[in-house]
């Protein structure tokens, strides 16, 4: 075979404090890649602190095809996969996690729909046995409610281990948007989409690097990122409760005139002063949220800095 016709797949993974896992990651994918491929590793080191960059860099000695980007400090795991997408070179990507709970033994089924077709081949997780119930309910809860409310389905259960033609990744590095939800954005691209299922590993080596905390935070980046449902059921309410609020209204201007009905007792009165004040103050919050990633996204900061990397013209 002329290595014109080689196909170069681009491994892309991203790392924050990995360094237990890098090298087993390293020599699975190696394992799984089927040699009528090319393929090179584009490791997003995201600002680690542990000893991640250098066991890359000592790996690139040993093999070439080991690229690098580090960033100039941590920019969260979406970022890393952007950085991945926009600066890999081969005519499909497949990204990762280092921890090993995406299994490279799914590579050649991933390459064989790309093969057949198709520009997306996206996976989905199905039971994770090892994850905790806490875990799987939140998970549970989140894709409904982005089912529920966001015109963008994104599968229940779909992963950031994905394979991407080369013109997906091409159109993907232009959306510059501060809030990354790339499952969302990928969904919402269109192009011919296949989806596989496997089952999650144990972590190798570490612990998560999304503890509760950071999920809900992206939960609320992935729902604010592609709906304003949660804008149009504040002014819903709203209505309902100005609704309410002038019936009795009516009613109690009705009941001091024409009736000997006394108003009586301010416990109904603080209630729904309270109450309507709360309304109010959720209300104001769902707004603030949207106008938050309004100035933000204004700024048009860039995604991420890298400080730096192995690869011409990163
Ligand atoms: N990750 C990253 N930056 C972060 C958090 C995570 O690059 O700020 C990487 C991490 O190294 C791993 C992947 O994203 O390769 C998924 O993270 P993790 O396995 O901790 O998430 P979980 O599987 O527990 O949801
Ligand atoms: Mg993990």
């Amino acid at each position: 075979m002329n290595e014109k016709e080689i196909k170069m797949i681009s491994i892309i993974i991203p790392c924050f404090n990995e360094e237990g896992n890098i090298i087993e990651l390293y020599n699975r994918v190696c394992e799984f890649v089927p040699t009528k491929y090319q393929f090179e590793f584009i490791f997003v080191d995201d600002g680690s602190s542990d000893q991640s960059l250098q066991i890359i860099k000592k790996l690139n000695l040993e093999d070439s095809r080991v690229r690098f980007i580090s960033f100039s400090r941590n920019f969260g795991h979406q970022n890393a996969l952007k950085a991945g997408i926009d600066n890999a070179t081969g005519d499909c990507s497949i990204s990762l996690d280092a921890d090993l709970q995406h299994p490279p033994s799914l590579i050649p089924r991933l390459l064989e729909e790309w093969e057949a077709g198709f520009d997306v081949v996206y996976t989905i997780r199905v039971e994770t046995s090892n994850a905790s119930m806490f875990k799987k309910a939140t998970s549970n809860l989140f894709y409904r409610l982005m089912k529920s409310i966001s015109h963008t389905q994104v599968v229940q259960g779909a992963a950031d281990f994905r394979l991407l033609d080369k013109k997906v990744m091409r159109e993907l590095s232009k959306f510059t948007e501060n809030y990354l939800f790339i499952r969302g954005i990928i969904a919402w691209m269109g192009y011919r989409q296949k989806s596989l299922e496997y089952k999650a590993e144990e972590r190798f080596s570490g612990k998560t690097k999304y503890p509760f905390r950071k999920m809900f935070k992206f939960a609320i980046v992935g729902v604010t990122s592609f709906s304003i449902k949660p804008l149009k059921i504040s002014l819903v309410i709203g209505f309902i409760i100005a609704i309410l609020s002038f019936l009795y209204g009516v009613f109690a201007v009705y009941a001091t005139l024409f009736t000997n009905y006394t108003l009586s007792g301010w416990g109904s009165l603080i209630a729904s002063v309270l109450f309507i004040g709360g309304i109010q103050l959720v209300l104001l919050g769902v707004m603030g949220e949207y106008l938050g990633k309004l100035f933000i996204e204004n700024k048009k900061r860039p995604n991420y800095i890298i400080r730096d990397s192995n690869i011409s013209n990163p």
